[in-house]
């Protein structure tokens, strides 16, 4: 493992480092630096254009499409100093991370021409339609359909689980295009407009009083014959490309979250004197030992990458499933541990209905006043759904068992 970056590297890091300081907020390296929620929402909708005119959203794509065509490395270099000054680097999540690439990989230039404009400028915003009632693990079980009517696609179904269905301009969902198929065949991967008739969403609301999933109804809604990406019936080998992009990480940044969230719940341990509690020591020392592994994994997967010493394709995906294993039972137990640390107070909602915080890797924390959850227990709440979405800690494990230690796959049940 190489721990040492090029010169040139280093160079474009001070370019950003340079831009950053010109472009965020004054104040906000000096510690206590904080923004009220209307001045963050203020400067959340100024940042994106910035981030856009400096050429900083999906930089690592070709140039004709948008980006600024970074090499790997000075992708890497971006995202670390971003993350070193914990500014935001993406308009839209599922725009910029899933359906993005998964256009450039897969869609035809005219698709591309029409949508990859709007995810740069984050002028649309996207969800994502696969889990169903009983699809979900099992995705290849989906029964949403979609029937071709002249020029237009009808889709009729639901959909459930879909994280911002109720802000999104567009959903990228997989329909049964083709009923006689096997399970496998016969899928088409969509890109739906929300915003008509014959879609319904529901939001999903949840005991801390957030509501980012939601469920959606399909009645006869439409979209043009020509918005299939990767051909009509070949919609799981596109999915797969999107779950692959879902299941990736930053390589060397994605531990610092934890890191940095790991250091409070030390904080706090030594504050409430839990510190003192050698069990509890042992599971702080344990969790610092995980971030640390998070930390030397995401080095070596990038040494790998430049050196083109990177596993086979089959073996990198089951890389991918490995480290979202690893990290989200890893942050599933720091939090238990975290309310542990916590003791009473850890039972009582001690947050206030107008708490507006940022949440790493969660996202925006709004208080309720009937259920106000403190951002700690936001997290702790939020940490149990990270070992399911994106494929389960233990569908993850099946994909290790199968493509790395050449375990027999799963029996089949017939006819499937
Ligand atoms: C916060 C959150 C956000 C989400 N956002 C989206 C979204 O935007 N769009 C979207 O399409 N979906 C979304 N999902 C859905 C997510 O992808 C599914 O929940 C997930 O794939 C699991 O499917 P399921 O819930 O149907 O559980 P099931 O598949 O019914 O699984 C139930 C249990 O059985 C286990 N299990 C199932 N099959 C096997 C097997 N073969 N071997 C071993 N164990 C097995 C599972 O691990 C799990 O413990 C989201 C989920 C969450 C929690």
């Amino acid at each position: 493992m190489d721990l040492t970056y090029p010169p040139e590297a280093e160079e474009f890091r001070v370019e950003i480092r340079r831009w950053l300081e010109e472009h965020l907020p004054q104040g906000w390296f000096e510690p206590g630096f904080a923004m009220g929620p209307d001045e963050r929402a203020e400067f959340v909708k100024g940042w994106n254009d910035q981030l856009f005119e400096g050429g900083w959203i999906c930089a690592t794509w070709p140039t004709e499409y948008g980006g600024k065509g970074l090499t790997t490395m000075q992708g890497v270099v971006l995202n670390e100093e971003f993350a070193r000054a914990g500014a935001p680097l993406r308009g839209d999540f599922f725009g910029d991370t899933l359906v993005g690439p998964t256009i450039l990989q897969w869609a035809s230039e005219e698709q591309k021409q029409q949508f990859l404009p709007g995810i740069l400028q984050g002028r649309i915003a996207w969800c994502q339609g696969f889990s169903e009632p009983e699809a979900g693990s099992d995705l290849a079980s989906l029964k949403t359909r979609a029937v071709l009517d002249g020029d237009e696609w009808v889709i009729n179904g639901q959909k459930v689980w879909t994280t911002q269905a109720q802000h999104a301009d567009y959903i990228f969902l997989l329909a049964r295009t083709d009923p006689d198929a096997p399970k496998h065949a016969g899928i088409s991967y969509l890109l739906v407009p929300m915003r008509q008739e014959g879609v319904e969403v529901r939001p999903i609301v949840q005991p801390d009083g957030s509501a980012e999933f939601n469920e959606v109804f399909f009645t006869n809604a439409r979209c043009p014959r020509g918005n299939v990406v990767g051909g009509v019936n070949n919609g799981w080998a596109v999915a797969m490309t999107t779950l692959g992009f879902e299941r990736g990480t930053s390589a060397t940044t994605s531990h610092r979250r934890f890191q940095k969230e790991l250091e409070g719940i030390v904080e706090r341990a030594q504050a409430t004197g839990r510190a003192a509690d050698p069990l509890v020591r042992q599971e702080l020392a344990r969790a610092y030992s995980k971030v640390k592994i998070m930390e030397i994994n995401g080095l070596r997967s990038l040494t790998g990458v430049l050196t083109g010493t990177s596993p086979a394709e089959s073996y990198r995906g089951a890389l991918g499933a490995t480290n979202k294993m690893f990290w989200s039972e890893y942050h599933r137990d720091v939090m238990e541990l975290a309310i542990d640390i916590l003791g009473m107070e850890g039972q009582i909602l001690t947050g206030t209905a107008d708490t507006d915080e940022y949440v790493p890797g969660y996202g925006r924390h709004r208080g309720r006043p009937d259920y106000p959850v403190s951002v700690t227990q936001a997290a702790f709440f939020f940490s149990r759904s990270e070992t399911i979405w994106g494929g389960t800690a233990q569908i993850q494990r099946n994909i290790v068992g199968e493509r790395v230690l050449g375990l027999p796959k799963e029996p089949k049940v017939a006819g499937q």
